[in-house]
């Protein structure tokens, strides 16, 4: 049984016995050896498999202490603006909590998965004629005005339960990484992370953030944000560890993206690989310990692979048509 992580890290998160534990099973994900991306980078690197949890992403660590909170703090519903993996993680967590979820999407800019797990949760879902920013300034209203708890990272229990993947990296590895890689869309990751290292007291490693070049029309939908709402404390976190970014055509991030399912078995959706597309870019120095965060599933985004990879090709029933069609 995997231990909620509510539990797991009760002492270090900001609840009490009061909270109720709205749980899926988040976190405790697995960390896996990259042996060919090592070979490739001459470092030890390695991926944080962030794509195992519940609804297939790393929300999940934040969702369940914010919506916990929301339901300890007697709320009547939630709401988010997201590209999709917020809606997902909210509305599953909602559901576990008895509470209704409204969803505000960004028009025309979603992965097919994503929406398919917040319908499936029972969520109501809007389509918002804007942009993201357009819909998170909706929901920062909605918040406001008493009706929903806001759950974008925004939510500062988001950030407290992401911050949890630090931790285990530190117990892990016994200690923090030389390099931490991970995209950097509205930032809210790299802020937890940071957040944890300091927590954990062994100071941090070096951030080295991948975001899309085109931050409003990448194909990578889940960095898809024009303007991160955590720059700053981004931007702190980069002061404190000698990070940097790093702004990846997608191109490069498809093609970091194909590398990591056809090489270290990982299908991931695109936006998880600007991590390892800003290593490819930017190697660490030899030998150092990599570690990568691998945000999200690449089931959420089956469209992805359809525009990458031909279809499946026919073939006759018989042995010697198929020993033809692959020779
Ligand atoms: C949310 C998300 C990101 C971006 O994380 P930020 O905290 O916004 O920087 C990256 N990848 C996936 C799969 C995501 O769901």
């Amino acid at each position: 049984m995997t231990v909620p992580l509510l539990e797991r890290f009760r002492e270090r998160l900001p609840i009490s016995s009061a909270t109720p534990v709205v749980t899926l099973g988040e976190g405790s994900t697995p960390l896996v050896r990259a042996p060919r991306l090592s070979a490739r980078l001459g470092a030890e690197v390695w991926l944080k498999w962030e794509g195992a949890n519940p609804t297939g992403s790393f929300k999940d660590r934040g969702m369940t202490v914010a919506v916990a909170k929301a339901l300890e703090d007697g709320a009547a519903a939630v709401v988010c603006a997201s590209t999709g993996n917020t809606s997902a993680s909210a509305a599953a967590y909602a559901a576990r909590a008895g509470l209704p979820a409204l969803v505000l999407l960004p028009a025309g800019a979603v992965a097919l998965g994503k929406v398919a797990q917040a319908r499936a949760a029972g969520a109501v879902l809007l389509q918002v004629e804007g942009s993201f920013d357009d819909a998170l300034g909706a929901a920062r209203e909605l918040d406001a005005r008493g009706t929903h708890a806001l759950v974008n990272s925004l939510n500062p229990y988001r950030l407290e339960g992401q911050k949890t993947a630090a931790f285990e990296l530190v117990e892990e590895l016994g200690g923090p990484p030389d390099v931490l890689a991970l995209p950097y869309g509205g930032g809210g990751n790299t802020a937890a992370y940071a957040r944890g290292f300091r927590e954990a007291g062994e100071g941090l490693p070096r951030f080295l953030l991948g975001e899309a070049a085109d931050r409003s029309g990448t194909a990578a939908s889940a960095i898809r944000i024009g303007t991160p709402v955590h720059r700053e404390a981004v931007d702190a976190a980069f002061a404190e560890s000698g990070g940097s970014a790093i702004e990846l055509p997608d191109e490069e991030i498809l093609a970091a993206w194909k590398l990591l399912a056809a090489e270290e078995g990982l299908f991931a959706e695109p936006s998880s690989a600007a991590g390892v597309a800003a290593l490819l870019r930017s190697p660490p120095p030899a030998g150092a310990r990599v570690v990568c965060v691998v945000t999200g599933h690449g089931l959420k985004d089956p469209e992805a692979v359809d525009r990458a990879f031909p279809p499946p090709r026919s073939v006759a029933p018989g042995p010697d048509a198929i020993a033809a069609a692959v020779a």
